[in-house]
């Protein structure tokens, strides 16, 4: 597997790489578990290149948020990306991507700022940003996302269509542990309390697309009201539980059936102690 860090030497490699072959690429910010492999997994499925970055992108952070404490296991990553037989890893440090001078970047429109995107601004632009330069950096035919971060695959595959980039962006479904929290990075910040309490993510997740399948007639509000006590009981933090509709996540209205909607999808964010966790869940009929 090579290594490398310089966007330079990894984008002639990429290129030289793709007359022979195409090229399918995972982004990550390391820290890498079942989730993030899976994803590796399919991509060595859709091409005979396979690209994974590793960079926390200091862009996509807020000024409270934990990019300095986020977790860096560097050589534990490496182990598990070349026992995949991934081809290249690229590894930028900061000033490789962001130079003295560096000024553009992307602006992704009302859906960043719903969402996740209201509670943390500016975070899909610096998501987009860094991700147009890996794009272009890497020269992917395949790009691969996972739905846990359903609105940024969501903006990612706005932004290829806005720009035309001949990729394609494959969603991955979300990868959960045994009792079905979804796997991040985030979850070494919890304690063994706030582990079990975040159990209940996935629990309330369930029950909303049994509800959705067997009472498609109530509305919005009347299933968001039997929702929230069921995650703030458990000592969860409830930062937003919200329904979304069409390919563009638009919000749905409180009085809206769950039936009349298109695409209904369900977002979750919580905070276990200090940490903040996100899940959703389609609520479609054939999903
Ligand atoms: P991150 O390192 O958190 O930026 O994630 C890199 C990629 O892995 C993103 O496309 C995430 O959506 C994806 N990912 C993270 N956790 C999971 C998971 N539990 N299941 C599937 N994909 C995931």
């Amino acid at each position: 597997m090579l290594i490398l860090n310089s966007p330079e030497v990894t984008q002639e490699t990429c290129l030289r790489w793709k007359k022979e072959s195409p090229i399918a690429f995972v982004p990550t910010m390391g820290c890498l578990h079942e989730g993030h492999l899976e994803l590796v997994k399919k991509a060595k499925q859709l091409a005979s290149k396979v690209v994974v970055s590793i960079f926390v992108n200091p862009l996509q952070f807020g000024p409270n948020e934990d990019f300095e404490k986020y977790p860096r296991v560097f050589e534990q990553d490496c182990e598990k990306l070349k026992s995949l037989g991934v081809d290249l890893l690229f590894h930028p440090g900061v000033k490789d991507l962001y130079p003295e001078g560096f000024s553009t970047k992307v602006s992704v429109g009302d859906i960043g700022n719903r969402l996740c995107g209201a509670f943390r601004p500016n975070h899909f632009e610096g998501v987009a940003t860094v991700v147009l330069k890996l794009f272009s950096i890497t020269n992917c035919d395949f790009a691969v996302f996972g739905e846990k971060d359903f609105q940024q695959l969501t903006i990612i595959q706005q932004l290829t269509r806005d720009f035309n980039l001949p990729i394609c962006v494959i969603g991955h479904p979300t990868v959960r542990a045994e009792d079905a929290v979804a796997l991040s990075s985030r979850n070494h910040y919890l304690s063994p309390l706030e582990r079990e309490a975040a159990g209940q993510i996935p629990k309330v997740l369930e029950l909303a697309k049994r509800e959705a399948l067997q009472y498609p007639e109530q509305t919005v509000e009347q299933l968001l009201v039997k929702l929230r006590p069921l995650l703030t009981e458990h000592g969860l933090k409830l930062q937003y539980l919200e329904v979304t509709h069409s390919r563009q996540l638009l919000p749905a209205q409180a009085n809206d059936s769950l039936m009349s909607l298109a695409l209904p999808h369900l977002f979750v964010a919580v905070y276990a102690g200090t940490t903040r966790l996100i899940d959703n869940v389609s609520l479609a009929i054939d999903r």
